[in-house]
């Protein structure tokens, strides 16, 4: 069975940077599953895996603009310190959830100071270009309530 939209699609990965540091990975006991076509991964991922089969194994580099986009310094700005009522701490490196034009955002503090803070919403992988290298495990036909959920469930899916 190829992978190709509405399947589910398990694969083991590891995720490096430019530099050759591994970012992330599975573990051999909780390998990624995922439901192709469905934006559960970044596109060039998705791209990278169209066509293969089980046991295919699949080098790929991926450019920001198919993984988490490009580095943008338009995301990075300051708010009134008095928007984080009953934060008594804030540091740099420190990670909030915003409400933004486009819908919850993970923001990261860079700098805060007694009247203002500066936040950067840009994703912590924007700008990288994300070389992964997957090993396909399985590739089976989602359920009807998988496509309607449009993600996986069981093991390494969503657990409800
Ligand atoms: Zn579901």
């Amino acid at each position: 069975m190829q992978v190709e939209s509405n399947k589910v699609v398990i694969i083991d990965y590891t995720l490096r940077n430019d530099a050759g540091d591994v970012l992330d990975q599975s573990s051999p006991e909780a390998p990624l599953s995922y439901l192709h076509g469905h934006q559960n991964i970044i596109p060039g991922l998705e791209n990278a895996l169209n066509g293969k089969t089980q046991g295919d194994k699949v080098d790929a580099s991926i450019p920001p603009a198919e993984a988490y986009g490009e580095y943008d310094d338009n995301l990075i700005q300051a708010v009134p310190r008095n928007m984080f009522q009953g934060i008594d701490e804030i540091e740099p490196g420190m990670q909030f959830q915003a409400q933004t034009g486009q819908g919850v955002q993970i923001v990261t503090v860079k700098e805060a100071n007694e009247e203002s803070v500066t936040i950067d919403a840009n994703h912590a992988l924007a700008g990288e270009t994300l070389h992964f290298n997957v090993t396909v495990k399985e590739v089976r036909d989602a359920s009807q309530e998988e496509l309607d959920h449009g993600h996986v469930h069981g093991p390494g899916g969503h657990e409800h």
